[in-house]
């Protein structure tokens, strides 16, 4: 469920993406990719999967809510939000909230309580995917910035909603220990003025995680040791190539994993064939020489119990067949000249950093520039 308005599908931030991510459409709360999705699932089956997660506040048919109920069409409360989350957090159980948890009665013996059992409604692997895109921050960046609320200095998964016309929004989201959900909105549903879930129940919901680690910080998500480990092309989502200009580690369930290699940057001709999105839109990734690693905006946070000689940044260039040489500069001083791999490891300074990279040699000179923090 996206953050943004309910009809005529629209990014959060209004802009359209191109073809997306499933991490970065998900983290970014990008609309379109899930109306898309949402289509090819059927409203239906989607709807059923809802009531599964006892969702009972949606009970009306589906076709009432048609496409717009991955964007949030449907109200529910925040307790059935909650409860969603808290079954991811919960490695895929669900199990209905009590309100009480422990009861004497005036002898102070303990009251039984019926729990039922919890019922799986996910697979650990699905759970564990999802709760790491949500916790994801630089997945997070397009629609909200680094430096946005849901950046934790610790594992946290969250995710923010915002209803049509600014109504209400909220912001549920979980550690290994606590599930969390803010809802902020007027009492009488009058809309506030511009206020999202990002602006709006994400400080409130950073504050209440940050009192509640305030000693000591929770303790990482478990990755299930069945998933696999693949590096992919950033842009076509496929087995990566040498020839791929931006290359990310994604885990996949087994058999979800893509097939094919990349065919997306043979030559200028190979996108033509493909439905990656417009000539125009993708033409910039064939300019000779590309910074790989880091990514623009990437945020490095050193560990200050280890030197900083032993946490070097790795600077990876690629670079189309006929450069044989390439000049690193950092800040405007230069850093090193360097030939094939076109790589060089750094030893980092905390502060915000433009890295450049220019072709060396005779010729006509190419060029790529990125901006990365180091804390
Ligand atoms: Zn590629």
């Amino acid at each position: 469920m996206g953050d943004g308005t309910l009809f005529a599908p629209r990014n959060y931030g209004e802009r359209y993406h191109g073809p997306t991510r499933l991490r970065e459409a998900l983290a970014s709360s990008f609309n379109v990719p899930a109306v898309y999705l949402l289509d090819k699932l059927g409203v239906e089956r989607f709807h059923d999967f809802l009531k599964e997660l006892r969702f009972t506040s949606l009970n009306q048919s589906s076709n009432f809510y048609g496409l717009s109920l991955s964007l949030g069409a449907g109200e529910v409360t925040l307790l059935e939000m909650v409860n969603g989350y808290r079954a991811m957090a919960r490695a895929g159980f669900l199990e209905q909230e009590r309100v009480i948890s422990q009861a004497y009665d005036i002898h102070g013996r303990k009251i039984h309580e019926h729990r039922e059992e919890p019922e799986r409604v996910f697979s650990r692997e699905v759970a564990y995917i999802i709760t790491d895109i949500l916790s994801d921050n630089a997945s997070r960046v397009k629609s909200f910035g680094e430096d946005n609320p849901l950046n934790l200095p610790f594992a946290c998964a969250a995710k923010t909603g915002t209803s049509k016309d600014y109504r209400d929004n909220w912001c549920v989201g979980f550690t290994k220990n606590y599930v969390v959900g803010v809802w902020v909105g007027n009492f009488d549903g009058s809309p506030m003025e511009g206020v999202s879930g990002i602006s709006g129940a994400a400080p409130l919901f950073r504050d209440i995680m940050i009192e509640l680690y305030k000693n000591q910080y929770p303790p990482v998500f478990e990755e299930p040791y069945s998933l696999l480990h693949l590096d992919i092309c950033a842009k076509s989502g496929k087995i990566a190539k040498h020839s791929c200009t931006r290359v990310i580690e994604e885990i996949f369930m087994p058999g979800t994993e893509p097939a094919e290699s990349c065919d997306a940057h043979h030559s200028r001709t190979a996108y033509n064939n493909t439905d990656y999105g417009s000539l125009a839109l993708i033409s910039d990734d064939i300019k000779g020489i590309e910074i790989v690693n880091p990514s623009n905006g990437d945020i490095f946070k050193l560990d200050p119990q280890v030197s900083y000689a032993s946490q070097g940044i790795k600077f990876k260039v690629y670079v189309v067949d006929d450069i044989d040489e390439v000049v690193f500069r950092l800040n405007d001083k230069i850093l090193c000249r360097t030939h094939h791999p076109f790589e060089y490891l750094w030893v980092p300074i905390p502060g915000e950093h433009k890295l450049e990279v220019i072709t060396g040699g005779d010729g006509e000179k190419k060029q790529d520039e990125i901006y990365f923090t180091v804390y």
